[in-house]
C-alpha cells in the first residue's frame, strides 16, 4: 500500500451509499479535508507549524515511504517505481535519511519521542537487509526510536528471505503486516500480484520463529476472478495461519491502474465483483473470523486479542497525531497542518540534494474540520464514545452531526445514543460509502484526490 495520491484524478466526494457496480474511482477516505484542497500557497504555513513549538498534549510518529515493488499489481494506483536499480535505491534511501536528518533539527520534533513508526509503500521489503540496517541506523542517531511503542513493516512474500527477515526483526520491527491478497495463483496472476501462493508458505516458518509481536495478513476481497469458493479457501488458509490480526480491504477501481487503463482502450473485459458480493465475502469473513476467537477492531481489521493487540499508528492517525510523512509523495501532519511531499522521483531528490524539505502543498485545518477528520476516521472502527469529542472539542456529537446521523439510523447503517455512535454491521461494511455524509458541503462535490 501506498500514500501516494498524485496520479489519482478528479472523483466526486458526494455520497455513494446507492453504489451497486464496482465502478471506476476510489471511494476509499484517508483523510480531510479532500486533497484536492491542499495547496502549494499553504506550504510556508506547514512550514511555520514545523519550526514552532508543538501542542506539547499531541504525539507524534513517523512514516517511511519506500516506494519500490517487483510488479505493478493492475489495480493499483500507488506511486511505485518497478524499475529502479540498486544504486538508485540507494540514492533515494541515502535522501529519505537525509530528510529525516533534517526534520529532526525542527522546533517541532527537536527532543520529542516517537510513539509510532511506519514503513510503508510500495513495498518496504523490496529493499535489502544492508540498506534497511544503514537506513535504521541513521535514523536512530537523530531521533528516539527506541521510544516507538510499535514499528510497523509491510512485506510482500516474494521480497522475503530468512535472513532479510531476521535483519527487520533485528532493526526493532514489532507489527510485520504481510500482503497476502490472496492465496490462489490464478487469482495473483490475473491481478498482477508478484508473488505466488508457494511464496507465502514459504516465509511463514521463518516468521513464526522471529515471534514478532504482531502478524497482520492482508486480504482483498473482489480481486478479479474470484468466486465464493476461491474466498472461502482463502479465509480458511488465512485462520489456518493464526496471524494476530487480518485486514481485508474491498477491492476498488481507481484511475490510472493498469485495469482502468484497459477498461478505458476497450481492450478486454475486466469484472470486478460488484459492491454487495465484496461486502458479503468481507462479511463471511468476518464471521469465520469471530468463530475462531477474532475480534472487530475496525471495519478492516480483526485481532485475535484486543487488548494486546494494539494498531498504534492507525489509532494515533485517527485521533490526530503529529506526523512526519517522509519519503516521495508522503503525507504528513504537524500542528494542525496537513502537508505532502512532492510527488516526483527528480523533485524529491533535488530538493533534498539542495538541503529542502520536499513538501509540494499543504493545508491549515481548522477546528471543525479537525472535528469532521477525527468523526470519520474514527467511525472507521464502528464505534466511537461521544464523551471524547465532548472533552477534546467541546462539541456533543450527537447534535453537531443529527441530520446524517439520523439519516444512516433510518437507512438501518448506524445507531446513536448519547454516550456511543454505532455502526451496525451493513455500516461497518460500506464505512467509506457513507463518510461524505459528514463532510461540510463545500467539499461535498469536489473531486477528493
Ligand atoms: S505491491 Fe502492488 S498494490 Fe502494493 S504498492 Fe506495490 S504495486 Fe501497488
Amino acid at each position: 500500500m501506498s500514500t501516494s495520491s498524485e496520479t489519482l484524478q478528479p472523483e466526486p466526494a458526494t455520497s455513494r451509499l446507492d453504489l451497486k457496480e464496482t465502478e471506476v474511482g476510489s471511494v476509499f477516505v484517508s483523510n480531510y479535508p479532500p486533497y484536492s484542497f491542499w495547496s502549494e500557497d499553504d506550504v510556508s504555513n506547514a512550514l511555520n507549524a514545523l519550526n514552532s513549538q508543538p501542542n506539547p498534549e499531541n504525539t507524534v510518529g513517523l512514516y517511511l515511504h519506500i516506494p519500490f515493488c517487483r510488479k505493478r499489481c493492475k489495480f493499483c494506483y500507488f506511486r511505485v517505481y518497478t524499475d529502479k536499480n540498486a544504486s538508485q535505491i540507494e540514492r533515494y534511501l541515502d535522501r529519505l535519511a537525509k530528510e529525516i536528518e533534517l526534520y529532526s533539527e525542527l522546533s517541532s520534533v527537536k527532543g520529542r519521542p516517537l510513539k509510532f513508526i511506519y514503513f510503508g509503500g510500495g513495498t518496504p521489503s523490496y529493499i535489502s537487509a544492508k540498506h534497511l540496517k544503514k537506513l535504521v541506523s541513521r535514523v536512530k542517531a537523530v531521533l528516539p526510536w527506541e521510544s516507538a511503542e510499535e514499528v510497523t513493516f509491510e512485506c510482500e512474500p516474494g521480497t522475503l528471505s530468512q535472513s532479510k527477515l531476521e535483519a527487520i526483526r533485528e532493526v526493532g520491527v514489532s507489527r510485520l503486516s504481510l500482503g497476502v491478497e490472496n492465496f490462489s495463483d490464478f487469482i495473483l496472476k490475473e491481478n498482477g500480484r508478484a508473488h505466488l501462493s508457494k511464496e507465502i508458505f514459504e516465509v511463514m516458518p521463518w516468521i513464526e520463529v522471529l515471534d514478532f509481536d504482531q502478524l497482520n495478513i492482508d486480504l482483498i476481497s473482489g480481486m478479479v476472478g474470484e468466486t465464493w469458493e476461491s474466498w472461502k479457501d482463502n479465509v480458511k488458509r488465512t485462520i489456518d495461519m493464526q496471524p494476530d490480526s487480518v485486514t481485508i480491504y474491498q477491492m476498488e477501481l481507481p484511475y490510472n491502474t493498469v485495469y482502468t487503463k484497459q477498461l478505458f482502450e476497450g481492450n478486454g473485459e475486466i469484472h470486478v465483483p460488484n459492491w454487495q458480493t465484496k461486502r458479503e465475502w468481507h462479511d463471511y469473513a468476518f464471521e469465520e473470523l469471530a468463530s475462531a476467537g477474532y475480534e472487530i477492531s475496525s471495519a478492516y481489521t480483526m485481532v485475535k486479542d484486543k487488548r494486546s493487540c494494539q494498531f498504534v499508528y492507525r489509532d494515533s492517525v485517527w485521533h490526530g497525531t503529529d506526523m512526519l510523512g517522509t519519503g516521495v509523495a508522503s503525507f504528513g501532519h504537524m500542528s494542525n497542518v496537513h502537508m505532502q511531499n512532492v510527488a516526483s522521483w527528480n523533485d524529491y531528490l533535488e530538493a533534498l540534494d539542495s538541503g529542502q524539505l520536499p513538501l509540494s502543498r499543504a493545508f491549515p485545518i481548522s477546528k471543525e474540520e479537525r472535528l469532521v477528520r477525527e468523526m470519520i476516521l474514527q467511525l472507521k472502527l464502528g464505534r466511537i464514545e461521544t464523551d471524547y469529542f465532548k472533552k477534546k472539542f467541546d462539541v456533543e456529537i450527537t447534535e453537531e452531526f443529527s441530520v446524517p446521523y439520523e439519516k444512516l439510523r433510518q437507512e438501518g447503517l448506524l445507531t446513536f445514543d448519547r454516550d456511543k455512535v454505532e455502526l451496525t454491521r451493513a455500516g461497518l461494511l460500506r464505512v467509506d460509502q457513507l463518510l461524505p455524509e459528514f463532510y461540510h458541503t463545500k467539499y461535498r462535490d469536489s473531486r477528493y484526490t
